[in-house]
């Protein structure tokens, strides 16, 4: 395969390397949470091992290399980074990566991008006139300025794009009166070459998303986050932060090594472990759980209190599903695409297309689908033949390269909702004042015992690379203090 690609080495230590009870700290999952929290746990002097139940680390960061490893990569898990999510740079710095980091371009930023509009398909260069006859015609009646549908009719069109369905119903029930207050501004600022700069009109005009209902207005905060950061990525494949982390610890990281049952017990916390030599348990003073409360709540847990299972179970999780296609030829760069994605609408919903980082005439990833809550949950079910099958049958309507004989050489998916050591994308607390939150987040990493608790779910901003570091350093700190005081009861070292 002619590509540009660094061949990558991955962590692929198994079994065997090391003893999981050597150790008094005990890391349970391989995600980015997890391994920073050893990573900073072992510069700190602690003896540590990390058991992992799948065979790569990284857990919900993962990039699916095509060909012998040495082909273009698709991000199956997270894939953009927001400029002002320091900590996860700050890691990726000190991995030696800061130099590989790329601007990540949003869906419908370039100007070649598609959108669909009803069964047409339109570049984001040429949508303003679709779009304006859109809403005017979903907005019968009144009359309204072109600039006015304009503005609405690009909001409208990338709450399609990336908001679950639920989000989508709630827009098209608010049109008419956002039209109304669009109508009542000078937006015109904020619209060139047919685009709207939706991000700064919001920053200016609070009264856009106070005329958003319920649940949308929260939505759009995030999306228009995403839209003001500047976000980042790693082309050569951002599994090269958790490969990076897992190759400082040594011997520590324990892959096939899944977590069968956790007991909290006064002299430690027991963890049960099915491992490719069998059944074990081992008992250490200490234990960092980073497993997503999707998975804990199924496992027999012992000694935690009432509260404690009661948010365990209740935490929500959404849904996302990905499909990659290694095509032979980035099909995409005829029309001037060079980054960004397509709102495909449909099944799909979003397709992104790679930054071209490799010869243009070689072999070329594209993320062909990427769906989430219901859509995501929808394609999670069905078959991986049937859910190929029709993000194929739909990106060749949008794409008609792609009949070319020979032009989709494979297709890989990942459907998170389904995922035995994930069953989610990540975890949800839409709908809660910020007391809420932060009092539900606090539950989160409510420790018991020696056991303790880090993971995206354990953050008030959840559903981020950040938000793992973020509680995995938490935790780091909970458990320096937690070693101080246990071993000055015992009058020893021990913890450490
Ligand atoms: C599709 C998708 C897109 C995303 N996009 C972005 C993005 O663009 N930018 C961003 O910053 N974030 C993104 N995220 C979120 C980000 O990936 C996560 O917030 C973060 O990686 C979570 O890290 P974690 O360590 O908390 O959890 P995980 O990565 O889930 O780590 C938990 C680990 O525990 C392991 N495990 C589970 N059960 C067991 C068991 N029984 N025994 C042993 N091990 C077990 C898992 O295999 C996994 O390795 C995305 C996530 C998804 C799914």
């Amino acid at each position: 395969m002619r590509s540009g690609f660094k061949r990558m080495e991955t962590f692929t230590a198994g079994p065997g390397r090391g003893d999981v009870a050597d150790a008094t700290i005990a890391v349970l999952g391989a995600g980015v949470a997890g391994l920073v929290a050893a990573y900073e746990l072992v510069r700190r002097g602690h003896r540590v091992v990390v058991l992992e139940a799948d065979s790569r680390v990284g857990g919900r960061i993962f990039t699916h290399r095509f060909g012998d490893g040495a082909g273009p990569v698709v991000e199956l898990g997270a894939m953009r980074i927001p400029g002002d999510h320091e900590l996860t740079l700050r890691y990726i710095d000190e991995m030696g990566l800061s130099d590989q980091l790329r601007p990540f371009t949003n869906v419908l930023t370039d100007p070649d991008n598609l959108l669909r509009i009803g069964s047409r398909f339109v570049r984001a260069r040429d949508a303003a006139d679709a779009l304006i006859h859109e809403t005017a015609r979903s907005c019968p009646g009144a009359a309204h300025r072109s600039d006015a549908l304009l503005f609405v009719g690009w909001m409208h069109a990338m709450v399609r794009a990336l908001a679950p369905r639920e989000q989508r119903d709630i827009m098209r029930a608010d049109l008419a009166g956002l039209l109304d207050v669009v109508g009542g501004l000078d937006v015109t600022p904020f619209l060139r070459d047919g685009r709207a700069d939706l991000g700064a009109a919001f920053r200016r005009h609070p009264e856009l998303r106070a005329a958003c209902s319920g649940r949308l207005k929260g939505f759009l905060d995030d999306i228009l986050r995403r839209f003001s950061t500047g976000m980042v990525c790693l082309p050569h494949g951002m599994d090269q932060l958790p490969n990076g982390l897992a190759r400082r610890l040594p011997g520590r990281v324990h892959l096939r090594h899944e977590v069968t049952a956790i007991e909290v017990r006064p002299e430690g916390v027991t963890v049960g472990l099915a491992t490719e030599r069998g059944p074990t348990t081992v008992t250490y003073p200490v234990v960092l759980c980073t497993l997503p409360f999707s998975v804990l709540r199924n496992l027999p847990l012992r000694g935690f209190d009432a509260d404690k299972v009661e948010t365990i179970k209740r935490l929500d999780y959404g849904s996302a599903t990905k499909v990659g296609l290694l095509c032979a030829e980035a099909f995409w760069n005829r029309h001037r695409t060079v980054g960004g994605g397509s709102a495909s609408g449909g099944t799909i919903r979003q397709t992104y297309y790679p930054a071209p980082i490799t010869d243009p005439a070689g072999a070329a990833a594209l993320l062909g689908s990427y769906t989430i809550a219901e859509d995501a949950d929808h394609l999670g079910r069905l078959s991986v033949e049937e859910r190929h099958r029709i993000v194929v049958d739909e990106l060749t309507a949008m794409h008609p390269e792609l009949r070319a004989a020979g032009m989709i050489q494979d297709v890989v998916s990942v459907a998170w909702g389904e995922r035995r050591w994930s069953r989610g994308c990540a975890a949800v607390r839409q709908g809660l004042t910020g007391a809420e939150l932060e009092q539900d987040a606090a539950q989160a990493v409510r420790a018991q015992g020696g056991l303790f608790f880090a993971g995206e779910h354990c953050s008030v901003t959840p559903a981020w690379i950040q938000a793992g570091i973020e509680t995995a350093l938490t935790a780091v700190r909970q458990i320096d203090r937690f070693a101080a005081v246990v071993a000055e009861h015992r009058g020893s070292t021990a913890v450490r």
